[in-house]
């Protein structure tokens, strides 16, 4: 949606939305009825009405503060994307057991250590977190976090995390994901 705004576009087919978003048409018009009626028939979405309802339904209409843990060899390359803030997210704060270690990976300002963790995210309300440290850390910091008041996590440690059910576990692995495509690629 923000590249279309970007363009200037004032309305987009739903034929042309499906295309990006990789799905069938019927199943995208059949998806954005649940959050209401849209779009007017032979002209398609409205491209600002549009956006403005996918981030109310996403949460992302106001910047949704994140933390990040373990500012290693990935955490400092995730601090380093400039990304984050134009798809409504903002690190506040990356924490790590070795702060003054992690500081010399990264210009980003706000490393702090672990027993800071706590009162940040409470204070800031934060309720996402990256997980970048080492699998044999993770469940531990997850523990944490979830004590925190954390309730969404992404995690890249190679591991399943035990969390409560109230508690969302996103994993990122590219292992498999470049398995997925060298099946594809079989010729
Ligand atoms: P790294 O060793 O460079 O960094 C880990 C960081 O975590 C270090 O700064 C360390 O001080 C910190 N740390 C360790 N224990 C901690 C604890 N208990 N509390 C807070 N901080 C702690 O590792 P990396 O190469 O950046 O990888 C980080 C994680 O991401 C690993 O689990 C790795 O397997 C995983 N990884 C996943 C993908 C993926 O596709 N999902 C890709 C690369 C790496």
């Amino acid at each position: 949606m923000l590249r279309l705004k970007e363009n200037g576009l004032p309305t987009i087919s739903s034929e042309a939305l499906a295309r990006a978003a990789g799905v069938k048409p019927t199943q995208l018009r059949k998806d954005l009825t649940y959050f209401g009626s849209f779009g007017t028939r032979g002209l398609g979405y409205d491209v600002e009405q549009l956006s403005g309802m996918i981030a109310d339904v996403l949460g992302t209409n106001r910047l949704q503060p994140v933390v990040l843990i373990g500012v290693g060899n990935l955490g400092a390359a995730l601090l380093a994307y400039q990304g984050f803030g134009p798809e409504g997210f903002e690190v506040v704060a990356a924490f790590d057991a070795e702060p003054a270690k992690a500081r010399t990976r990264t210009n980003f300002p706000r490393i702090l250590p672990m027993p800071e963790m706590m009162r940040v995210v409470r204070s800031r309300n934060v309720r996402m977190a990256i997980l970048t440290v080492p699998a044999n850390a993770a469940q531990e910091v997850a523990n944490q976090l979830v004590d925190a008041g954390i309730v969404g996590i992404l995690n890249f440690a190679p591991i399943v995390l035990q969390v409560p059910e109230d508690v969302t576990v996103n994993g990122v692995n590219l292992a498999i994901e470049l398995e997925n495509l060298s099946y594809f690629i079989q010729g």
